[in-house]
């Protein structure tokens, strides 16, 4: 009975896992707002590192030194990272990239015992950095652009870089299957698993069709539903599907609203046929075959 219980537990444990939700653009915007409010100009007056592999550069000793006594400046989010700007004690300017990953969270209050790496700050406050699968990644560098993951990102799809011309050019020319291509950091940043899903659906695009198969009026209707869908995001102050939390530990709305995401096998909201998952480029993918051809 047992080794049954334990085997069910382990096995519910792969199910949920594959359904891991990454924080994506609107949940790293929403803890970006969330910290601007409270840490800005604020001094590090204490560094707990309790999980030192999550401290990716410099070394542990220099990362320690650097930060303490030094400022928070500026909260900056590049697709899924965030870059704490920060001002030293030497009075030399530093960046504090944050990839949360999988289980990330970045929450302000009171010192959480189960954190990787806590900051304090002047005003007794923390902000503690927890990982329950320490996947994330804390580097403190001199030169954000120069991160590799920042070089080789694509628009933000927010802003005036992301235009709908060369969506549409980019699209035509891609054989890639439309929903993996979303995916694709280098092709517009910040979008992952969710977002794809629920821009396709409403989209009507079957997320298994090949990008250039598009025509161009649904390019256009998809770009716009990607910014439409990032914006409500944001205003529902993201998604918890899974381990996303706010910058002050509360979940995200957003999920209330999902057409697709996490719903096999339940009805379409939209034409009652059930929602199938797929996986394409080895990532569960939700759709409707009633609604998305
Ligand atoms: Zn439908």
């Amino acid at each position: 009975m047992l080794r049954v219980s334990i085997i069910l537990f382990y096995f519910c444990l792969l199910t949920f896992n594959l359904e891991k939700a990454l924080p994506e653009l609107p949940e790293v915007e929403t803890i970006k707002n969330d910290l601007e409010k409270v840490i800005l100009n604020k001094k590090i007056t204490a560094v707990i590192i309790h999980r030192s592999s999550v401290v990716k550069e410099p070394s542990l000793k220099k990362f320690k030194s650097l930060l303490l006594d030094s400022k928070f400046r500026k909260i900056i989010r590049r697709g899924k990272l965030l870059a704490f700007e920060i001002i030293t004690a030497q009075k030399e300017i530093y960046f504090l990239s944050v990839h949360l990953r999988m289980t990330g969270q970045l929450v302000y209050g009171s010192d959480d015992p189960k954190s990787r790496v806590s900051f304090k700050l002047s005003n007794g406050f923390y902000l503690c950095y927890n990982d329950q699968r320490t996947l994330g990644e804390l580097r403190l560098v001199k030169d954000i652009q120069a991160l590799n993951v920042v070089k080789n990102m694509g628009p933000e799809p927010l802003s005036k870089d992301f235009r709908v011309n060369d969506f549409i050019k980019y699209i035509s020319m891609r054989k890639a299957k439309i929903k993996p291509l979303l995916l694709d950091q280098k092709f517009v940043a910040g979008i992952g698993n969710i977002y794809a899903a629920e821009a396709l659906f409403i989209s009507k695009i079957d997320p298994a069709r090949n990008a250039c198969d598009l025509n161009e009026q649904e390019a256009k209707l998809l770009f716009k539903n990607i910014k439409s869908i990032l914006k409500k995001a944001i205003k529902c102050r993201g998604s918890s599907f899974s381990d996303y939390r706010d910058g002050h530990g509360n979940k995200g709305t957003f999920s209330n609203n999902f057409y697709v995401y996490g719903r096999k096998g339940q009805a379409c909201l939209v034409c009652k046929d059930f929602i199938q998952r797929i996986k394409l480029g080895g990532r569960g993918t939700y759709f409707c075959p009633g609604c998305q051809k």
